[in-house]
């Protein structure tokens, strides 16, 4: 097995060679400090510096105007399922949500437990392989809950959907700091760290002032996101690895191009396997609606169950890993985050091409 492989998982996943490279050189003595940062108090400057470090570079990576404030959480993107409703659910008011794959059911679901959240529209019939756009957001709902990216099912928002005055909380998990976003139509995303940020373990909230403001009060103090803010995340001992991380992650981001060559890494990446796709269609196919596809994640079947494990076996010899889709789909899964490179999505398609030759259906 060669020392680093092109890794296709879809979260954890592939992160910077460069960043991991130097949390490995400092990890034991921190920058001459005869310590590990990870013995070090959250409360020294040393740790303050980069702490304050990754929110104002986030900031300024992925443009997110002074309006909105920067939270980093333990406790990943599902705890947002929980903590989203208790913020912003209170007594009489309810919320609509968009279901579009696994992740939204569970947001759904877990909103329902804690008051009025109402699914609006279902991709459930096509077993959420396109992602329905027909429907009207009640102007007096509290929120539009969407998920930007569906991970297991490989499809992808390509536009907000025009929810009116009402503020749209966005999972953004699997497409975090892949695309500009409009923030002015955000009222709060959030995502897990463990695809375009860093390792898992936390997830970092981005919340509008105004959202901010209506959140309720009355709760423990864990769960209020205004309490968080107002603390700079440090209201308890933040996820500092993570953190530390995600600041690497992100002077990587911002040393190779930023955010705009991320989102053109992005779509050269995912393109050179869906042309595959779509030029040997009798032979690839991709399962979920063209107008939805994910960047992120390409999942594609072969004519049969057995070509598709011979393909992934296959793959890892090769030195290209984690190419097994879903269960819930099946077939092949391509995670192709900010930090695959080009060559690797090349590297790929040059084996798809030469596995259909070999193993003709
Ligand atoms: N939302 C999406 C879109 C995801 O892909 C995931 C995890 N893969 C989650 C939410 C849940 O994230 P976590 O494991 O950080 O709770």
């Amino acid at each position: 097995m060669p020392d680093r492989i092109y890794n296709f998982a879809a979260g954890p996943c592939t992160l910077p060679l460069p960043a991991l490279e130097e949390a490995q050189a400092n990890f034991v003595n921190y920058k001459n400090t005869g310590m590990s940062l990870f013995e070090t108090s959250h409360r020294s400057t040393t740790y303050d510096d980069i702490h304050m470090g990754a929110i104002q570079l986030l900031r300024d990576v992925y443009h997110i105007p002074e309006t909105h404030k920067i939270i980093m959480l333990g406790g990943g993107a599902t705890l947002q399922f929980t903590m989203i409703p208790m913020n912003f659910l209170g007594e009489g008011k309810f919320a609509e949500y968009v279901n579009t794959g696994t992740w939204g059911t569970k947001a759904l679901k877990d909103a329902q437990i804690i008051g009025d959240a109402r699914e609006i529209a279902t991709g459930k019939d096509s077993n959420f392989m396109n992602i329905p756009k027909d429907y009207t957001v009640n102007q007096d709902a509290a929120y539009l809950h969407i998920t930007t990216n569906n991970t297991i099912k490989g499809t992808q928002l390509h536009e907000m959907p025009d929810a009116g005055n009402v503020p749209i909380i966005a999972d953004m998990s699997s497409d975090f700091l892949s695309r500009p976003v409009d923030w002015s139509k955000i009222g709060m995303a959030y995502g897990g760290a463990q695809k375009n940020l860093g390792p898992a373990g936390m997830a970092v909230v981005i919340i509008r002032d105004d959202m901010m403001e209506k959140a309720n009060k009355n709760l423990t103090a864990y769960m209020r996101y205004d309490i968080h803010a107002s603390k700079y995340s440090m209201y308890n001992t933040p996820p500092m690895f993570p953190i530390y991380m995600m600041n690497l992650v992100l002077e990587w981001v911002r040393d190779n191009g930023g955010l705009e060559q991320m989102d053109k890494n992005a779509d050269e990446r995912c393109g050179i396997l869906y042309d595959i796709i779509d030029e040997y269609g009798d032979y690839y196919s991709c399962p979920v609606a063209k107008e939805d596809r994910s960047r992120m994640n390409v999942a594609f079947r072969l004519p049969t169950e057995e070509l598709e494990k011979k393909f992934v076996a296959e793959a890892l010899e090769r030195g290209m890993s984690s190419l097994k889709g879903h269960r819930s789909v099946g077939g092949c899964r391509a995670s192709l985050y900010n930090a695959m490179p080009i060559e690797g999505a090349e590297k790929l398609g040059r084996f798809m091409l030469k596995f259909m030759a070999a193993n003709p259906k």
